[in-house]
Formats: C-alpha cells, sequence, structure tokens
C-alpha cells in the first residue's frame, strides 16, 4: 500500500483492474510479437483528504515520451477548447502571457495567439511538441518542473496565467508541479486546471477512465488541502462536461482574489453525496464487477447470434475496458478511429488492429461499440450512413445499452 500524494497518509485500496499494458502504447505491426510490459492497475483512497489515486505509479518519462493523443482530432474538444479560452481571456489584460502545460498539439493555445497573446506551450512528448510548432505554436519540448520552470521564467518572462488541461491528475509529484508553477506564475498570477471530476467518474461508472497516465482522481477537498500546504488556494471553479464531466478550478496565491461560493458549494455537495467516504467506492468498485459481467454477456450473445462487431474510438481508457473485460480480436474485429495517428496501430494487450473509418461503409459490421463514450453524440452524428444501413451502436457505460 502506498501513501497519498497530497497528505501522505496511507491509502487503502478499494478496486483492482487488474494488469494492463500502459493504456496509450499502442504497437506498431512488428511489435506485435514482442512482450508488452504489464503493470497493476489498482486505485486506492485517503481516508484523511480524500484523494483517490493509484496505488502503483508509473514513471511520466515513460508514458509521455512518445504519445499518441492529439487534441485537434476532435471538432468537441476544439469547440471546449474555445469556450475555455474566452472564458479566461474575461479575467486577463491584453497582451498577458499564456502559459500551457501539456500544450499538446497547441489546439487550445491557438485559441490566444490568434487574439495576440502571447503564448508558449510546454509538451513533454518530443512528437508532439513538433505537430504544435509546425502549426506556428511555439512549444519547448520539456518535462515541467522546478529547474525547467526557472529556465522557462527566466527566458520568456513569467506567466499571467497557466492553463492545464487534463494534465493535473497525470503529474505524480503534485507537491513539485505546485512548486514550478510558483516560479511560472507572476505574484498576480493564476491558473486554470481541468481534470475529470471524482463526482462523475463514480456516478457515471466511467472506470474505464483509470489507468496507468492518471493517477489522482479529482475532489475539491483534497485540491483545498493541497493547495493551502502550498501558499495558494482554489478561488473558483466549475463543473464541465468534457471527457465525461470535469472540474475546471481556479488557483492564485493566499488572500490576492474574493473566493466564489462555487468553492463550498461544491464541498458540500461531496460531502453531502458521500464521496468523502470509503463506503462510495467499495460500492463503486462492486458496481463495475457487475457491468463487466453485463458488457461481456451482451458481446457474447451478439457474436453468438453471428453479428459482426467493431469498436469505435481508440482512446487509451478503451484499452482499461478492452484490457479488464478481456475483450479481444475474437469479439472486435477491429476498431476504427478518426486519428491518423492510432491508424494501422494495434491496442496494447488485446492488440485489435485500428483502421481508418472509411473502411465500416465497405464492411458494414453489425454494431459497434463505442469506446470514446464521451465522444459518441459526434460518432453517432457522424456514422448516419452507417445506421441508415442498419448498423447499431453499444455505448457500454454507466451501463451497456443499445441504440
Ligand atoms: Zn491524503
Amino acid at each position: 500500500m502506498g501513501k497519498c500524494g497530497v497528505c501522505s497518509s496511507e491509502i487503502i485500496k478499494f478496486l483492482s483492474l487488474g494488469r494492463t499494458p500502459l493504456a496509450n502504447s499502442f504497437l506498431k505491426k512488428e511489435e506485435l510479437s514482442k512482450n508488452e510490459e504489464y503493470y497493476p492497475l489498482d486505485a486506492g483512497f485517503c481516508q484523511k483528504c480524500a484523494l483517490v489515486q493509484l496505488i502503483y505509479v508509473v514513471s511520466p518519462e515513460k508514458i509521455f515520451k512518445n504519445y499518441v493523443y492529439v487534441s485537434s482530432t476532435s471538432s468537441t474538444l476544439r469547440a471546449h477548447f474555445k469556450e475555455l479560452s474566452e472564458k479566461i481571456i474575461k479575467r486577463i489584460s491584453k497582451g498577458s502571457t499564456v502559459m500551457e502545460i501539456g500544450s499538446n498539439d497547441g489546439t487550445l493555445l491557438k485559441n490566444f495567439a490568434r487574439k495576440q497573446y502571447n503564448v508558449l506551450g510546454i509538451e513533454p512528448s518530443s512528437n508532439i511538441a513538433e505537430i504544435a510548432n509546425n502549426n506556428g505554436v511555439k512549444t519547448l519540448n520539456v518535462f515541467l518542473n522546478e529547474n525547467s520552470a526557472k529556465k522557462i521564467a527566466k527566458k520568456y518572462g513569467k506567466a499571467d496565467v497557466v492553463i492545464g488541461t487534463n494534465v493535473f491528475a497525470h503529474i505524480p509529484d503534485l507537491h513539485g508541479l505546485l512548486r514550478a508553477l510558483k516560479i511560472l506564475l507572476k505574484p498576480n498570477g493564476f491558473a486554470v486546471f481541468e481534470s475529470p471530476y471524482l463526482i462523475d467518474l463514480i456516478s457515471k461508472k466511467e472506470f474505464d477512465t483509470i489507468y496507468h497516465e492518471h493517477v489522482y482522481y479529482l475532489l475539491i477537498k483534497p485540491l483545498k488541502y493541497l493547495f493551502g500546504m502550498h501558499g495558494m488556494e482554489l478561488f473558483d471553479a466549475e463543473r464541465t462536461k468534457i471527457h465525461g464531466g470535469s472540474i475546471r478550478f481556479y488557483i492564485g496565491m493566499k488572500n490576492k482574489r474574493k473566493i466564489n461560493r462555487n468553492i463550498n458549494d461544491l464541498l458540500e455537495l461531496e460531502k453531502k453525496k458521500g464521496f468523502h467516504d470509503i463506503s462510495t467506492y467499495t460500492r463503486f468498485a462492486k458496481d463495475i464487477i457487475r457491468l463487466k459481467k453485463e458488457l461481456t454477456q451482451l458481446l457474447g450473445k451478439l457474436k453468438r447470434e453471428g453479428n459482426k462487431i467493431c469498436g469505435f474510438g481508440a482512446p487509451a481508457k478503451g484499452n482499461t475496458l478492452l484490457n479488464y473485460m478481456k475483450i479481444g480480436r475474437s469479439t472486435l474485429d477491429y476498431i476504427v478511429d478518426n486519428s491518423h495517428y492510432k491508424q494501422n496501430l494495434f491496442t496494447p494487450g488485446t492488440k485489435i488492429p485500428v483502421l481508418h473509418p472509411s473502411r465500416l461503409l465497405s464492411d458494414k459490421p453489425d454494431y459497434l461499440l463505442i469506446l470514446a463514450w464521451n465522444f459518441a453524440d459526434e460518432i453517432i452524428e457522424e456514422q448516419k450512413e452507417f445506421a441508415r444501413s442498419g448498423g447499431k451502436f453499444i455505448i457500454p457505460i454507466p451501463k451497456p445499452i443499445v441504440v
């Protein structure tokens, strides 16, 4: 059993999803015969600060060196980033410096660059930083830590705002992150982070968003505790729909800003609904065992009836689901994904080929298991022709349904 990443108390294991390869380590054809590395995928709860976290942590250098997730491939995400940038722009003055941690291909920062803000991306994956730079978004290929933060601040100046979407929960050393953040920020600057919200994850049974890249599963309670340890404070927060339900939170140095009552409202909501209590999590673990049974039985039945089933979307979370439920090529012939970075690769562990979506029209499978369920509306809209020719969709969570 490990120690809590925020308060160092003992964490209590409540969920085991078995051993899985890293969820983004898609394989090239010539790698199919090599032995993949598997790591335990277990989650635990801290009774002191209510932080949910992985028990076995894989080093981020191993995970993010060569990454295949590219933001701009989703229209939902592009729209979301536009909305986020507009909200931030309301809080900063013209010509401000905007930095982004884990800036990916620069999709979010482009919204600021277009309006003449100074932008700087900080992206640990060399292949993705290169895409961003080619897109005209100035991006440094570094891991953010205190050392690199000092160099960045010296060379490029400090930031009025630092943004991190879907990155906060990925960094095992949260205290190191906050020390680096304080170096990057001007004294009156602030940071905005957005991460999946644990209330949504648990309520909607989004167990598949648990994978080694996501070390932490956040609530306001542990965040408040964490920032307090660094002389910082949460001054605003809101829930957003992205990635199955996220929390967007704003932090600055202590006593610099009026604290929005949203913070206390969310804290009360978490408490009232039992999210500060381990029994909620042990119940969740039982629900997931049931979900596994329901989905595998549904797929088994459809196969026995002679249906051809394929997957739609090859997100990292899909690999948690496939590996945990042991769904392989005997169930899914292949998976299609819009991202050409994933096409012609194979899923880690289950070794299912990932192909271009055009394959669906020539091939006409009977069912599509939507692994990228957070973009289900977008996918169903896009695949009208598949539905018109009689194809059906299976949405796996919170309860498997056929539409
Ligand atoms: Zn803790």
